[in-house]
């Protein structure tokens, strides 16, 4: 399948980790719009969010997690951070293969939409 995220889950493009268990991969966004800027994907490819079934509850909790660990180890638990998903045209989604952007390190602008 020629998606860019299996790729670095798989290693065959190169990419910054920050953070890997048996189901999510986290790393560098290498577009960063804000000092701290983690995508964090699970390893199985799922297109976006409506691809999301049941059975894949699971990881959505998988990545919430991973985005807590990652939120302390780049230091911005306390701070704060944002989590955010794209799902489909209008959102601006890029990239077909779910993931989060984990953002934070300054203050952060609102709105969004
Ligand atoms: O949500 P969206 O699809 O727009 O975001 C995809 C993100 O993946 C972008 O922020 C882009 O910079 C990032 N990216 C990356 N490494 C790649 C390809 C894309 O960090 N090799």
């Amino acid at each position: 399948m020629d998606c860019i995220f299996c790729k670095i889950v798989e290693g065959t493009i190169p990419s910054t980790k920050v953070f890997e268990d048996e189901r999510v991969v986290g790393f560098l966004d290498i577009r960063p719009a804000a000092p701290v800027h983690v995508v964090i994907i699970p390893k199985k490819h799922i297109s976006d969010m409506n691809g999301v079934e049941e059975e894949d509850l699971p990881l959505i909790a998988d990545i919430h997690r991973a985005a807590r660990q990652i939120a302390v180890e780049r230091g911005v638990a306390e701070s704060g951070y944002r989590l955010v998903n794209n799902c489909g045209p209008d959102s601006g989604q890029e990239v077909f293969h779910l993931h989060y952007h984990l953002l934070g390190g300054h203050k952060l602008g609102l709105p969004i939409a």
